[in-house]
């Protein structure tokens, strides 16, 4: 393929870029994917490896307002909005707060719902199709609750993925959640288990694999930071300072850096990042069964690679501010106090930004100004387990074939209505 004979220009190599330029190559289109930092080099690299088919709850759920200042009053708690952000931030969250009235999360909680389905066929098929089944890791997810008070809290949260369908098994006893994680402390009493979650080796393991199949089908990818993206004659430029790309269509896959692109095509959308640390620890630092989460202190604990990594946190601040490595710090030290036999020697820690909307869903749909130009981004704190769903939306739009969900929740629009 000559540099500008491409169909499709997909901007971003994270998870989300790759599976969309993977499934639009399995339509017969020639595809060139495009990316200033290489192959998962951002959010998709060091994230917790989990396809969370379980998580159909958005994060702005009734009420969640009341209980932020209480995760806040902690600078290094596991939410974090620094002063000198708020200001920038306080659209954003006026918009997460509209979404968590009862109206609008429940609608959102259907969106999410089907696009978790969508993607669970989806990426089946694609485990199948590109022999991927070594790479993953079919062991569940247990949330572990320190106390019947907590449980009882969260019931509310299994009774909704129960309604949707979801295979849950709550657990009373500690002998119970012993057979499914050993080692955990005593504290916790109480715990959900959901089997149908899986996680995946390594993120970028899987990412590397995705990317590798597409160039041996004939795909090609590029080092090339686009700076801006427009539209001419029925056929899109996209640039970087030094040369120029054109196809007949983009997708814009940039994650948490998609917003600029998108605004220089007229669509101001509130795409804001929430900032995540995590520790991975070499092989034998845990017996890790099963991916373990501590919901009321905000991490979780995976196997990756046969060690462990110990990771979570929503830190705001945008895309510019240093990392403080203290967050992922805080979160080893809890751990250890949660697996008591945890080693927590050579540890590397990450930070990685979330590509996040405040009603929590992705968007994923056509620019104001063109079709050509289809917006992918915006998947939070579930873009590895969305990918592969996401990718069926964007090839059906492309191809104008029959949608195989309702795509309106998804929709770039839905924030012009709002506003
Ligand atoms: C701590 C943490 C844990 C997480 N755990 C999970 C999990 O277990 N399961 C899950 O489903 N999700 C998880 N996530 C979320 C998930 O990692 C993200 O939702 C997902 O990786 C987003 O993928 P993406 O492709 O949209 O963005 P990214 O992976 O950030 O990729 C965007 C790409 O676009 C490129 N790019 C941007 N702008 C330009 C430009 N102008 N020109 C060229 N290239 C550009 C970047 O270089 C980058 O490679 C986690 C996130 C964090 C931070």
């Amino acid at each position: 393929m000559r540099k500008n004979d491409a169909d499709i220009i997909v901007v971003g190599a994270g998870i989300i870029g790759i599976t969309c330029a993977l499934a639009l190559q399995s339509d017969g289109r020639r595809v060139l994917l495009l990316d200033r930092s290489g192959i998962a080099a951002e959010a998709s690299r060091g994230n917790a490896g989990a396809f969370a088919f379980t998580d159909v709850e958005p994060l702005a759920t009734p009420g969640i307002l009341r209980k932020a200042p209480k995760w806040l009053i902690d600078p290094l708690g596991p939410l974090s909005l620094p002063i000198g952000y708020a200001p920038k931030l306080t659209p954003w969250l006026l918009r997460f707060w509209r979404s968590s009235w009862r109206d609008r999360f429940e609608a959102a909680t259907r969106a999410q719902s089907a696009l978790m389905q969508l993607s669970q066929t989806a990426l089946e098929n694609l485990i199948r199709e590109t022999d991927a089944e070594p790479l993953f890791q079919r062991d569940g997810q247990l949330q572990v609750y320190a106390g019947a008070a907590q449980f009882e809290a969260s019931r509310p949260g299994w009774a909704l993925k129960q309604r949707h369908g979801i295979d849950v098994r709550l657990l009373d006893h500690a002998d119970d959640i012993a057979s499914i994680q050993p080692g955990l402390d005593a504290r916790f009493t109480h715990a959900g288990y959901t089997p149908d979650w899986m996680n995946v080796c390594n993120p970028v393991t899987w990412a590397t694999h995705l990317a590798t199949a597409f160039q041996k089908a004939g795909g090609h990818i590029e080092s090339f930071n686009v700076t801006d993206v427009d539209v001419q004659a029925g056929r899109v430029c996209v640039r970087s300072a030094a040369q120029t790309r054109v196809s007949d269509r983009v997708v814009i896959a940039g994650g948490a850096w998609s917003g600029r692109l998108a605004w220089q095509l007229g669509d101001r959308l509130p795409l804001d990042t929430e900032r995540g640390y995590n520790t991975t620890l070499p092989a034998g630092a845990f017996d890790v069964k099963t991916h373990i989460s501590f919901p009321n202190d905000g991490f979780v604990v995976s196997r990756i690679d046969g060690g462990v990594r110990v990771g979570g946190a929503v830190e705001f601040g945008g895309l510019k501010r240093p990392p403080n490595y203290r967050r992922a710090d805080i979160l080893l030290e809890k751990a250890s106090r949660y697996l008591p036999g945890l080693r927590t020697e050579q540890g590397q820690r990450w930070m990685g930004f979330r590509p996040s909307m405040p009603d929590s869903l992705p968007v994923i749909g056509p620019a104001r100004c063109s079709d050509r130009v289809i917006y992918c981004f915006g998947h939070g704190h579930l873009g590895l387990t969305q990918s592969s769903g996401t990718a069926q939306l964007v090839k059906a739009m492309v191809t104008d074939a029959v949608m195989p969900i309702d795509r309106s929740p998804y929709s770039p629009r839905r924030f012009s209505r709002w506003s």
